[in-house]
């Protein structure tokens, strides 16, 4: 992980993704759509990497989208290539979430428990 300086960062939380222990995982992307390894990381170390897609070639063919599968779809995780975990929020406005719980194990668990809530920023 590395951090720049000098830029205002957005006001997102960063996401902490827990390391996947698989040798080798790490090294590549995933398909959204299907969880075979899609590319090399490699240019995403690179400081400004630019995603156009993140699904392999028929599952572009069969959602009919370079970068998420259509709503309701099974999703696979871009970073480890597991089975996400669907969650939808309850409310007027349910809202679909894919996590990863291999890599965002916190958030799957917050969702799982009933907690959408985006966690808090530091201090206001
Ligand atoms: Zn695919
Ligand atoms: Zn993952």
């Amino acid at each position: 992980m590395s951090f720049s300086t000098g830029r205002p960062a957005s006001r997102r939380v960063p996401e902490n993704f827990a390391d996947d222990p698989r040798p080798g995982a790490s090294g590549y992307v995933y398909c959204k759509g299907c969880g075979t390894p899609l590319e090399s990381r490699a240019r995403f170390t690179r400081s400004r990497p630019t995603v156009t897609v993140m699904m392999c070639d028929s599952c572009r063919e069969r959602h009919g989208h370079d970068l998420i599968p259509v709503a309701g779809s099974a999703t696979f995780c871009y970073r480890c290539g597991g089975p996400d975990e669907i969650f939808v929020t309850t409310g007027i406005w349910p809202e679909t979430h894919h996590v990863c719980p291999r890599c965002l194990p916190d958030r799957a668990a917050r969702y799982r428990s009933g907690n959408f809530a985006p966690p808090e920023p530091d201090a206001p």
